[in-house]
């Protein structure tokens, strides 16, 4: 038996067959001469016809014939000579398949983004989309996933968000990865997902692809080829786990106010539909971050203000009645849209992401407001806006959404013209302005993650500097402190949406620090509330 240490992200131990993803093995991308480059180019192309065919099988099946069909346009345009014939001309020419790709790519997608026609206009992102993952392959990227037919552990160097969200729960029994950080959108997409999951563990065995494994997502521990014993404690950590899950089940139910009757109350964080169910059945009192870029990556296209629409009533129905905040599209940095064009950034998390590249697509903010608004007309829903610095962004949101309550008035389509809008003060910026922006603002979300990583200049995806954010710094508790006090003194509410808010080390200190309002993972949710029940000095069960 072979130990791993690396970094636990929760979900207790499971057992199973290791199946390692294709490593990166080239990611500087070394040229080499125009023949074997040539060879490169066409490999790469074969194997991203194949990936086409299999997503269009999948696509068909789970998403129907028209959400399919971007894939076998995508293969046509691979097929057809242009892209290929171009490139492989460049690559005679002396140049690398990486440059010839780029430059071909970016040649034809400006010719078609300056297309008269909508509909060749939006070829350009199908060549994007195309020109990345061909540049993936050739660095040696595993791209998507495989279908499983039988449960596995995921082996990787690291995953994106992306795949991690298009991970089959039912298949993927935990992974482990050799990069990747406790604090990356990884890390929380797999505690959302409930997927147990270890990560950081350095280089990993060369041959570990099918070898039998005992993950523990506690301890960060992953055990090659496990001794009897560990696999029987395996069964038995398994066998209390179900025992503690239903311990904790009988929080479901509770709610808590504070000496002074107000309430405490604990939402969850979601990003899909099953997000939203497995809140219900931990007993969220509503949805305190809808994560709206995890829905827009599960298109290959933008998605239309009617089906924004359509899913955001959706989540209302389902929760009742209950609070719903949809966070305003929060991509750019580690979570990329394969439709949105990005620019090539040198630190992309300092860069043109969240309500900076919202406000640079305005089409895309005024779609996703617009469905907002309508679906304000159904339920008890707020849009907040993410990664906020300062007062301008909140200004030009708020510009916009009344500009687009005008037109639906206009248009005699029914909505709520006072749709709560608040802020996430993820920023020291914005916790520093906090007194200000608590003015023009109908409320504020504490998201900690990002509040962490800017205020202590850690990286959230850098396992080298994770120790820095590990425990609540002293800094970043002051900036909480003054946020809280800022929403207090204006009388507008704050929540915590970041990770720490379920960390139950820290419960009695938030608090203290006045946050009456958590929104967790909903993987959380019941540890939270246990947590929150035994501050009987500061709270109370709440009795009907
Ligand atoms: C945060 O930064 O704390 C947050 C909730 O947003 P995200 O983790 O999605 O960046
Ligand atoms: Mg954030």
């Amino acid at each position: 038996m072979v130990i791993i240490e690396g970094k636990g992200i929760g979900g207790s131990m499971v057992q199973g067959k290791l199946y390692r993803l294709q490593k990166t093995v080239d990611k500087a991308y070394t040229p080499l001469a125009p023949k074997e480059e040539e060879r490169r180019f066409r490999e790469a192309c074969n194997l991203l016809d194949e990936e086409l065919a299999s997503l269009y099988e999948r696509a068909l099946t789970t998403a129907g014939e028209e959400a399919a069909e971007i894939f076998s346009i995508h293969r046509m345009m691979l097929q057809e000579g242009d892209l290929a014939d171009a490139v492989s001309e460049r690559i005679a020419a002396g140049e690398s398949a990486i440059s010839a790709i780029t430059t071909v790519g970016e040649g034809l997608s400006i010719g078609f983004a300056s297309m008269d026609n909508a509909y060749m206009q939006a070829r350009a992102a199908d060549i994007q989309s195309l020109i990345e993952r061909l540049e993936g392959l050739l660095r040696g990227e595993g791209g998507q996933l495989p279908t499983f037919t039988e449960p596995v552990i995921l082996a990787a160097e690291d995953l994106t968000p992306a795949q991690t969200v298009a991970l089959d729960k039912d298949k993927i029994l935990g992974f482990v990865t050799e990069g990747g950080s406790i604090h990356s959108h990884t890390a929380i997409l797999a505690k959302t997902l409930h997927i147990p999951a270890v990560v950081n563990t350095g280089s990993l065995p060369a041959d570990v692809d099918g070898k039998n494994c005992v993950l523990d997502g506690d301890t960060g521990r992953v055990y090659l080829e496990p001794s009897e014993a560990m696999v029987r404690i395996c069964k038995e950590a398994q066998a209390e786990n179900r025992r503690r899950q239903a311990e904790l089940r009988s929080f479901t139910d509770k709610c808590y106010v504070d000496q002074d009757g107000i309430p405490v109350k604990v939402l969850a964080n979601a990003g899909s539909m099953a997000d939203v169910e497995a809140a219900i059945s931990a007993g969220a009192e509503g949805i305190g971050l809808f994560r709206s870029e995890f829905l827009f990556m599960q298109y290959d296209r933008c998605p239309t203000e009617e089906e924004q629409y359509g899913i955001y009533c959706d989540v209302l129905r389902r929760m009742n009645g209950k609070e719903v905040i949809v966070r305003l599209l929060d991509a750019g940095a580690d979570k990329t849209l394969p439709w949105l064009p990005s620019t090539h950034e040198a630190n992309p998390a300092l860069g043109l992401r969240a309500i900076r590249l919202c406000l640079r697509h305005p089409e895309i903010l005024r779609g996703q407001i617009r469905a907002l608004y309508r679906a304000s007309a159904h339920g008890n829903i707020s849009a907040m806006i993410p990664l906020v610095t300062g007062m301008e962004e909140v200004h030009a949101v708020r510009t916009l959404a009344s500009e687009l309550c005008r037109e639906l008035d206009a248009q005699t389509i029914s909505h709520n013209p006072k749709m709560p809008i608040g802020i996430m003060v993820e920023t020291p910026s914005a916790a520093i302005l906090s007194d200000k922006l608590a003015k023009i603002s109908d409320f504020f979300s504490i998201g900690s993650n990002d509040l962490l990583q800017y205020t202590m200049a850690a990286d959230r995806e850098n396992p080298e500097v994770s120790y820095l954010t590990e425990q609540l710094p002293e800094s970043v508790c002051r900036l909480i402190e003054m946020t809280a006090r800022a929403a207090k003194d204006v009388g507008i509410p704050v929540s915590i949406c970041g990770e720490l808010g379920g960390d139950t080390r820290v419960t009695h200190k938030l608090l203290s620090m006045g946050i009456r309002k958590f929104s967790v993972s909903a993987g959380r949710i019941l540890q939270l509330k246990e947590a929150i029940s035994k501050e009987t000095g500061l709270i109370k069960e709440k009795m009907y």
